[in-house]
Parts: C-alpha cells; sequence; structure tokens
C-alpha cells in the first residue's frame, strides 16, 4: 500500500539536516483506495481496501559534505 516518503538529508562536515518535501510512494494494489489501479467505484470499498496509507517510511542519508546553507556561506 501506498506510502509518504521523508527523507532527511545529514551533512556529516557540518551536522546540520535538511528536510525534503515529502514524496508519495504510489502501489499497484487493486485494494488500495489509493493505488492507480484501484477502481474509482469500488463496491465496499471500505471493507476490502486499505483505507489510509502505510506509516511514513524515514530515511536520512548521510551525506559527507556541507549542507547547501553553510556551503553557500563559504563561498567567498
Ligand atoms: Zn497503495
Ligand atoms: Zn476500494
Ligand atoms: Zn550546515
Amino acid at each position: 500500500m501506498c506510502y509518504w516518503r521523508r527523507v532527511r538529508n545529514i551533512y556529516t562536515r557540518c551536522g546540520h539536516g535538511v528536510n525534503l518535501p515529502e514524496e508519495e510512494i504510489k502501489c499497484e494494489l487493486i485494494n488500495c483506495k489509493f493505488s492507480r489501479t484501484h477502481p474509482q467505484n469500488c463496491p465496499n470499498c471500505s471493507q476490502t481496501c486499505w483505507q489510509y496509507r502505510q506509516y511514513p517510511q524515514q530515511y536520512s542519508p548521510h551525506i559527507d559534505r556541507l549542507c547547501p546553507t553553510c556551503s553557500a556561506s563559504t563561498i567567498r
């Protein structure tokens, strides 16, 4: 089923984190209300289909760089 993916880049050179906009990850399940394969007029949808998205998944990739703010302020 579908879920939101939250990415927070961690820049190890300065230790700052930057949140990226949430991304919706779509599944292809016919029994997921948010899926594109799900029928528009689904009978008994609330009984047969997922009515909510999965708990958001959080990723925090570590990037060996300065964050955009810090790298912008160190340019002379
Ligand atoms: Zn889904
Ligand atoms: Zn349905
Ligand atoms: Zn920084």
